[in-house]
């Protein structure tokens, strides 16, 4: 049965989402069941923390919700380690939100909309740049130990088709109730699927620019303008010629986002080039692109669960930011569906009898066997 009565204090939050960006934590909040703090907060934070949290439940869950106050993996790691001060009783972060996707995952297409989930993060960018090659000094998987037995169980699970299925089935019924709370709660945001011939994939060679009457863009150098990076490719004249073709498996009536799960890049700057996606991508095994889940990861065990809005190529426009946000909200919900809760954490009115932890012991006890940086190492830094 699912917990009616907000926890007694912090220490009985299990459950951490953390979101980059404003519209990503819209849409997880239109899957909430119920808040905490609808009238005042009522658990603050501890010394130190400068995050704003929103409290509630979905489904068993008591949800602390967090939103970074900036992009990138070193913001991310800061924040998640302020996060952890506060609520030392977490033992699982989501990070949900966009990302920018590979379209090919495992010899079938990704396409807009659909979901990727981490199995595990690579720092793609942290290395030693040698002439004409980057060297990745080491994968987070590597140097931060594995996730947790807890989500390594949770993942495999997920990886049956079984599961996959259900996780689907029950993630488009999410989807549905967002869509219908945003539209009876007049939200701005727009969640409509925005149909299968606004997702258009270039081929990886095709740059976004200029294609007629702009000097700049025509000097052949392969760089665009200032004007071109804010105009759609219609306005610019991206070729259809150069258009991927694809047999999309949604209709526009009734989008089922596919979920994928593997190793995703993560950087700190923005993917934007449909050459180096490939090759990045091909190299390390990767899904998807996204900027936080190093940093978060640092910090506190978490699994990415990001929804496509671009193919992290030159060719980025927002038109499907919003949808995106929703279907990684709506997946991220049927994940915690199926995430047990456990035995005690239902009685949330009830405080438990774990001790206020702090540094490296909140680690140990609150993580089992996940090996994670102590407190002091705030900041991204990866040791080895
Ligand atoms: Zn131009
Ligand atoms: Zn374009």
């Amino acid at each position: 049965m699912a917990p009616s009565q907000p926890p007694a204090d912090r220490r009985n939050f299990r459950v951490a989402i953390i979101c980059a960006l404003p519209r990503e934590a819209d849409a997880v909040t239109l899957l909430f069941d119920q808040f905490w703090d609808e009238v005042r907060d009522p658990y603050g934070r501890a010394d130190g923390d400068t995050n704003t949290y929103i409290t509630g439940r979905i489904g068993d869950h008591n949800i602390v919700l967090a939103v970074l106050p900036n992009m990138g993996t070193n913001s991310a790691a800061a924040a998640t380690a302020s996060l952890r001060s506060s609520y030392v009783g977490l033992r699982l972060a989501l990070l949900v939100g966009i990302c920018g996707g590979v379209p090919y995952i495992g010899g079938s297409h990704a396409f807009l909309g659909d979901v990727v989930v981490s199995k595990s993060i690579t720092q793609y960018d942290y290395g030693r740049l040698y002439p004409g090659h980057f060297a990745v000094k080491n994968t987070v998987e590597d140097s931060l130990a594995r996730a947790n037995r807890d989500i390594r169980g949770l993942l495999a699970v997920f990886e049956t088709e079984l599961m996959r299925e259900r996780l689907q089935a029950e993630a488009s019924g999410h989807l549905n109730h967002l869509q219908k709370v945003a539209r009876d709660k007049r939200r701005r945001a727009n969640y409509r699927y925005p149909g299968t011939t606004e997702d258009r994939l270039y081929s990886s060679d095709h740059v976004h620019k200029h294609w007629d009457s702009c000097d700049l863009c025509a000097d052949g150098s392969g760089a665009f303008c200032e004007a071109a990076s804010k105009a759609s490719c219609a306005d610019t004249k991206c070729g259809s010629a150069d258009l991927v073709v694809r047999e999309h498996h949604a209709r526009d009536d009734d989008f089922r986002p596919e979920i994928y799960i593997g190793r995703i890049g993560s950087g700190n700057t923005v993917m934007k080039s449909g050459e180096e996606r490939d090759q990045i991508a091909a190299q390390h095994n990767l899904i998807a692109f996204e900027m936080e889940g190093a940093g978060a990861w640092d910090e506190v065990p978490c699994i990415v669960v990001k929804g496509l809005c671009d193919y992290a190529d030159s060719h980025k426009n927002k038109a499907w930011q919003d949808f995106a946000a929703a279907t990684a909200a709506s997946v991220a919900k049927a994940i915690l569906g199926r995430y047990a809760a456990h035995d005690g954490d239902r009685a949330s009115n009830q405080p438990n009898d774990q001790r206020p932890l702090s540094g490296r012991s909140v680690a140990n006890n609150s993580f089992g066997n996940n090996t994670l940086i102590n407190q002091g190492d705030v900041g991204g830094n990866l040791t080895y």
